[in-house]
């Protein structure tokens, strides 16, 4: 369903992903762990083409994402992809003059040209999913960074995306606003919402993935289901990124 083909990109001399190749199932959640800089947001950048890869191959339900096209056709097929693929980063990225009414059909109205009254429902459909339909016309500055962050995946959610990545959503979160985001997250998997998942959090990769990834300096080191690469892993580097995370 996600395919990427020995993805490779480099920054000048620095070469920050190495031949990564990764197939994710519909329905499947994998979560990408490891060190600072290894490479993790350009791998989840790449997938939306946020970062171009500098060589090989992004694929979402049977559609090449980084295809080769004239400026002006690839601009639209990619804005055409985004669509399918919904993303949250670490810093609430919310539009801070707009409600959370508004940031959440802000997109959908645009692209999808909604009603006011089908955009009103989506808005409410989606927010209450998520547990802020109370605080649907509040501003971001009125809310706490688990709201914030709650009203970013409720924004994702809403162009019905095919895919939905996360980078390290709870990071920048007080320790007592991370659970009520997690728990979103659970409830998307629980639904078998396609997503991957960049966490510094072994114990919440653990209990909603079906798959672990560990990189380390721009290569997958090591991967396969929690109970294993948490458990028993095979590689020694694995081990002790583990014993300094766990
Ligand atoms: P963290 O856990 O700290 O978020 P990460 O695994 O997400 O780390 P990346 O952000 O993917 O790491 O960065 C990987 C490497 O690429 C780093 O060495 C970083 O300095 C470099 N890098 C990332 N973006 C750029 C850029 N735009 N220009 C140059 N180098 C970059
Ligand atoms: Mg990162």
């Amino acid at each position: 369903f996600v395919e990427i083909k020995h993805a490779q990109k480099s920054f000048g001399k620095l070469e920050v992903l190495k031949d990564i190749s990764l197939n994710v199932a519909r329905g499947q959640i994998v979560a990408i762990i490891g060190p600072s800089g290894s490479g993790k947001s350009t791998l989840l950048r790449a997938i939306n083409d946020l970062d171009a890869l500098t060589g090989g191959e992004i694929w979402l339900d049977g559609v090449q994402v980084n295809k080769n096209l004239p400026y002006r056709q690839y601009e639209k097929h990619i804005n055409q992809m985004r669509q399918d693929i919904g993303m949250v980063f670490q810093h609430f990225n919310l539009f801070p003059h707009m409600t959370a009414r508004d940031n959440v059909t802000m997109a959908p109205k645009l692209l999808k040209g909604l009603s006011k009254a089908d955009a009103d429902k989506l808005a409410e459909e989606q927010l209450d999913k998520v547990g802020m339909l109370e605080r649907i016309d509040y501003y971001p500055s009125q809310l706490s960074g688990g709201q914030k962050q709650r009203v970013a995946i409720a924004r994702a959610l809403a162009m019905k995306p095919k895919l939905m990545l996360f980078d390290e959503a709870t990071s920048a979160l007080d320790p007592e606003l991370v659970d009520e985001v997690n728990q979103v997250m659970k409830k998307l998997a629980e639904e078998h919402m396609t997503m991957i998942i960049v966490t510094h959090e072994m114990d919440f990769a653990a209990s909603v993935c079906d798959r672990v990834l560990f990189m380390d300096k721009g290569v997958v080191v090591e991967e396969g289901p929690p109970s294993v690469v948490f458990k028993n892993p095979t590689k020694e580097r694995t081990r002790e990124f583990l014993r300094k995370h766990l």
